[in-house]
């Protein structure tokens, strides 16, 4: 039955290629929807739409051809989701979920609605407003300035500390949150079905890249104590229930320096944190997402093996068609799984495939990985 199940996803970007190779091992009916042919999903499918997934018309005339739709990214046109599902159209995650989730702000209010910890915040309307509670002293310096809507990968998120760093505020609406003392950051990975059976992952660490804000490498397992995994799991199950979403969510968490454990955000869908779910864990968040939303058994989410995931990041300076230097000697090196996503053209800190690198010593991954992002570069 789920062979004839035609399964709409909006964006062919990596993840939406991801899960095609995910969904193509069972055969689904899976089509994609992203602006252009060139895009990483059109590379598996000859089931690729051309089509604006910020637009009205392209995702309602898209959605109406299909029996389940799902997204790769929460920048999608929700009016016509919900319009969708108001015609019976199975959505997930919900377009409800989408809507709160795409708006940081929202999200922000969720978490405080509903008991969940996260950082102390205020939701401010422009630069105006913030200069203004900076004056009241209702915020103080230092703060964090998130952008509500549209950033991501840390665009649209800032930090100011000081006065002269006033002068680069975003004047947009915002959440303007204190600056937390991260000690690590994690992400867990939950996936619920239409029945309400729910998995939660393994914790993962994920550090960034000092100055592009995007994950450079995860550590799977989270070199954590015991009780601190088991209260990211337990907090993460709770927060899909309370979402009370279908699909595979990612939630990213702040443990501060006296570890307390803080909801950062969460993305409705597969995300690169899971990226070495594919190689390192039972069942991959891709082959989960779908499990959930076409309301299967879900899959066992246990770890195969220690993993490290590096993204392989276009290297700054370099702009033009893409060179992959030194690829075939990392793949000499036992146990790394390379992906590259097939994007033609590379730039700084473009995100142009990932390597996962499994050693059962956790240590070795980590020296491994060192070797691999010492030695691959993306550059033009
Ligand atoms: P994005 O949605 O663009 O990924 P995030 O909200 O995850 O943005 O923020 C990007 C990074 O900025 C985080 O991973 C973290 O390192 C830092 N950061 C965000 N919020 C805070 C905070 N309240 N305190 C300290 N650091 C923060």
């Amino acid at each position: 039955m789920i062979i004839r199940t035609k399964i709409g996803i909006l964006g062919g970007g990596q993840l939406g290629k991801m899960l095609m190779q995910a969904g193509s091992r069972w055969d689904l009916d899976l089509w994609s929807m992203d602006k252009d042919f060139d895009f990483p999903a059109a590379k598996v499918t000859n089931q690729f739409v051309e089509g604006d997934f910020t637009h009205y018309e392209s995702v309602y005339t898209f959605g109406q051809q299909m029996d389940i739709l799902t997204i790769e990214i929460e920048n999608v046109n929700t009016e016509a989701l919900h319009q969708l599902e108001k015609e019976g159209k199975r959505v997930y995650p919900q377009p409800a979920v989408i809507d709160m989730i795409k708006d940081k702000g929202l999200q922000k209010e969720f978490y405080r609605n509903n008991n969940l910890p996260t950082s102390k915040y205020l939701l401010l309307e422009d630069k105006k407003e913030i200069l203004a509670a900076l004056a009241k002293e209702t915020i103080s310096l230092p703060f964090v300035q998130k952008a509500r809507t549209e950033g991501y990968d840390g665009r649209g998120v800032q930090i100011v500390r000081s006065l002269e760093d006033l002068n680069k505020l975003f004047d947009r609406p915002s959440v303007i949150e204190e600056l937390v003392p991260i000690k690590s950051e994690l992400a867990v990975l939950v996936a619920r079905n239409r029945s309400g059976q729910i998995v939660t992952y393994p914790c993962v660490e994920m550090a960034f890249h000092p100055t592009a804000n995007l994950v450079e490498q995860l550590i799977s397992p989270a070199r954590i104590p015991e009780k601190i995994e088991n209260q990211a799991r337990e907090l993460a199950r709770k927060i899909i229930e309370d979402f009370n979403m279908v699909g595979l969510l990612a939630i990213e968490f702040f443990l501060t320096s006296d570890n307390q454990l803080l909801i950062n955000e969460a993305a409705p869908r597969p995300h690169n944190s899971g990226h070495h779910t594919i190689e390192a864990n039972i069942t991959s968040q891709y082959e989960q997402h779908l499990r959930s939303i076409l309301n299967l058994p879900l899959g066992d989410p246990s770890l195969r093996s220690s993993a490290v995931m590096i993204n392989l990041l276009g290297e700054n300076g370099y702009t033009g068609p893409v060179i992959y230097q030194n690829l075939d000697s990392c793949l000499g090196i036992q146990d790394v799984h390379i992906h590259l996503y097939g994007k033609k053209e590379t730039k700084p800190f473009r995100k142009m495939g990932h390597a996962t690198i499994l050693d059962e010593d956790l240590d070795a991954a980590i020296m491994k990985a060192k070797e691999v992002a010492k030695t691959l570069k993306v550059i033009a």
